[in-house]
């Protein structure tokens, strides 16, 4: 009997290609079973490619005839649980990006390739027959005889077998003679007895408890608590809880963030199997750590933005930690925000979730707001540390060197005099970011971006902090010859030079990214730093997340002006951020903490509000007028960009797909403009913003232009892509 019950469901089955759909295909017998998550090799085209099967239809979408049927059936088993590819699916329709490859980010690279799984361990056990056989038989291989002996006593994996030098024929022989055989190893019963290794002297202040308290039920919480007010201890003791649960915590970290320091509060604290997941590791540590996670073994996962997608079958708490950072958007490809699937994610697995942060994301403050997010404050450092104190000091009149006020330089020597360690902020790496000619204006530009480029003394080299090209220095102008050449304005390079000449006596350490790309580099000068002997720090950012340095009193910010004068309506917002957490590393202990800001806009009430108010009413007055703009979180932003390497196809595109009216009139559809850097990396670029007060029309109308550009003549002279809630419109 063909008509089955089997064969007429259809299978629904999410392939690796571009397009905005899933594609149906006939089953099999062995496919009466199948569950939604498993993989499924399926022929596409001339290609043979590995999907997923995401559900089932009953009537085709084609003609019924050019329906194929699957090629096997990789895993019995989902790889991805129900609540995973319900959170993949909803992702899919929220970000309009392809099904297939939102399914392929969310597993690992081995696993996209259709590699099995779970491949249990298997270790080599004795037989019936090797335990009673009469050892002197064996008496001329005594390699044999060892290794029998060895399983004798217990079955050993391969590894083992491989560190006692015993060579493959020998394990052959054994097991041609049925002394031995090969069995899997189940994973190892965790140890429910220990779950903590040490509490390292701390007891949670009442704040802490009624946090802690608070996130036991589902819900999405927003801990907002100044840096060193003891958030990491609130997510450390409500991971304790769900452990005791028999549960696992996935904690998600800024890119940056993730420092052998951060993770030692874990290994220090937990006596449990943590797996760290970031994008350093191989594949096959990838491979490791899901599996790891899937089978339950690990029962902590500490990753960056990815790790969102891991497996957890036995969920208990996700936490973010520092929510605002903008690592935890993918910028390109599938352009998801791993913050906003970790709520998801809680949701639909009935779980709580935890959002850490000093400085909260405007619109995680306006959820609390709405009711969506339950608001929980730890306003003051933990016992023995008082919060920083901020200082404007007006560069107007000032005198400089080396770009630095000589008041600053009086305040470093003053606290390097009393044995303290020093940290100064420039949030731009190289010697200078301009070269000038004095004599015809001319000035070093990138020729494949509208960029300028950055003067790199160590590399001797012209860098564009774009795209990457590189050129070496040169002496004379490029346009008129002249010797003058002047490199302008300070990065992390020049400002060490400079303190270096001020403070002969005194280690400068510079930390960017160009002085630790060589690995242990970074870990080499935290070590230094942590002799606590008197050190000047100069970096960027990189400064500002998960390193802990004790012994710095003073932070002295050199350049935070640009944010607040800038065009892009949420820069004022990440200057804001960005301030409190550089200047929340000073006086972390038992010394108070200074932060100098040198600025010429020390009159900005913006900046006065925020440095005397704090963030919490900074953050308020930008809410205030966003709203009063009808900006986001006030209304809901997507973005169409597309760029080609000929000037004007981008634009043109855009233009096919901007031609007709939206169909819904309350949708604002703005552009296509060119961004600020019109050519990036020697690509045109144009984009197209679409704005409205409701996410529901939002959505249908992208739909819409998504159908539109598909139909551009011009769409395979462009690469487009849709943004929805982009981290900027540049
Ligand atoms: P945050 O994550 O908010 O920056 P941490 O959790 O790192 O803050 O806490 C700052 C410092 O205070 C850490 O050294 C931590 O060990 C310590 N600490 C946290 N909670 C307490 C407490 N209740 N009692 C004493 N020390 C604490
Ligand atoms: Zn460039
Ligand atoms: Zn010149």
């Amino acid at each position: 009997m063909p008509d089955s019950q089997f064969t007429n469901r259809l299978l629904d089955v999410a392939v690796p290609t571009p397009l905005r759909k899933t594609f149906q295909y006939l089953p099999t017998e062995a496919c009466a079973n199948l569950k939604p998550g498993c993989r499924i090799r399926v022929p596409f085209g001339q290609q043979k490619l590995v999907g997923i099967l995401v559900g089932f239809s009953e009537t085709p979408t084609v003609d019924q005839s050019k329906l194929r049927s699957i090629i096997e059936i990789i895993d019995q088993e989902p790889v991805l649980s129900a609540a995973l590819l319900r959170l993949c699916i909803w992702a899919s329709n929220y970000y309009h990006h392809p099904i297939g490859d939102v399914l392929v980010n969310a597993l690992p690279v081995s696993l996209r390739k259709g590699v099995p799984a779970h491949n249990p361990q298997q270790e080599l056990t004795i037989t019936r027959m090797g335990n009673t056989v009469d050892l002197d038989k064996l008496g001329r291989a005594p390699k044999q005889l060892a290794l029998l002996q060895l399983v004798r006593q217990s079955a050993l994996g391969k590894d083992e077998i491989r560190d006692r030098n015993f060579q493959p024929h020998i394990i052959s022989a054994l097991l041609k003679k049925k002394f031995v055989t090969w069995q899997r190893r189940d994973p190892e019963p965790q140890s429910l007895h220990q779950v903590i290794r040490s509490y390292n002297q701390i007891s949670p202040s009442h704040r802490q408890n009624r946090a802690i308290e608070l996130i036991k039920s589902p819900g999405t919480y927003l801990l907002h608590g100044i840096t060193g007010s003891g958030k990491t201890e609130v997510y450390l003791r409500a991971i304790e809880r769900v452990l005791n649960d028999n549960k696992q915590a996935l904690v998600l970290v800024p890119e940056i963030g993730l420092t052998p320091q951060a993770l030692t509060r874990f290994t220090d604290r937990f006596a449990v199997e943590i797996e760290v997941v970031h994008s350093g590791l191989t594949p096959k540590e990838r491979l490791t750590a899901w599996q790891n996670a899937a089978n339950g073994t690990a029962r902590i996962i500490i990753g960056t933005r990815s790790a969102v997608f891991t497996p957890l079958p036995n969920p208990g708490l996700l936490v973010v930690d520092e929510e605002h950072d903008g690592s935890f958007k993918q910028q390109d490809g599938f352009r998801y925000s791993a913050r906003d699937l970790a709520v998801m994610r809680g949701q639909l697995e009935k779980i709580p979730v935890v959002l850490g942060s000093a400085t909260p994301a405007l619109e995680s403050l306006h959820n609390c707001k709405l009711g969506k997010y339950k608001l929980i404050t730890l306003p003051e450092r933990t016992a023995g540390a008082k919060k920083e104190s901020y200082r404007l000091l007006n560069m107007r009149n000032r005198e400089l060197q080396g770009g630095i006020s000589t008041e600053l330089i009086k305040q470093i020597r003053a606290e390097l005099g009393q044995g303290n360690q020093v940290l100064v902020f420039i949030n731009r790496r190289g010697f200078a970011p301009v070269l000038y000619c004095p004599d015809c204006h001319w000035i070093a530009k990138c020729s494949r971006c509208d960029a300028r480029l950055t003067y790199h003394l160590e590399q001797r080299s012209l860098i564009c902090h774009h795209c990457g090209t590189h050129t070496s220095i040169f002496d004379n102008c490029r346009q008129c010859q002249s010797f003058q050449l002047l490199p302008l304005g300070m990065g992390t390079e020049r400002v060490e030079e400079t303190l270096s000449s001020i403070f002969p006596t005194v280690p400068v350490y510079r930390i960017d990214r160009d002085t630790t790309r060589r690995k242990g580099a970074l870990a080499d000068v935290v070590h230094k730093v942590g002799t606590g002997k008197p050190a000047i720090l100069v970096g960027t950012q990189m400064l500002a997340k998960g390193h802990h340095f004790p012994d710095v009193t003073l932070v002295a910010m050199l350049d935070i002006d640009a944010g607040f004068f800038s065009s892009d309506y949420k820069a004022m917002e990440r200057s804001g951020q960005l301030i409190l957490q550089v200047g929340g590393r000073a006086g972390r202990e038992a010394k108070q903490g200074k932060v100098i800001l040198q600025t010429h806009l020390a009159d900005q009430p913006m900046l006065q509000q925020l440095i005397k108010e704090g963030y919490s009413v900074f953050a308020d007055t930008i809410l205030a007028e966003r709203k009063l703009n009808g900006l986001p979180p006030f209304s809901f932003h997507c973005l169409f960009r597309a760029e080609s390497p000929q000037k004007h196809t981008a634009m043109q595109f855009l233009e096919d797909v901007s031609r007709e009216p939206l169909s819904n009139p309350s949708v604002e559809m703005l552009g296509p403009i060119a961004p600020v850097m019109e050519k990036r990396a020697g690509r045109f670029r144009a984009q197209l913003l679409f704005s409205s007060r409701s996410r529901i029309l939002l959505h249908q109308s992208v739909d819409e232009k998504i159908k539109a550009a598909q139909l551009s003549r011009l769409l395979n002279r462009v690469r487009w892509s849709v943004d929805v809630d982009p981290a900027d419109l540049a």
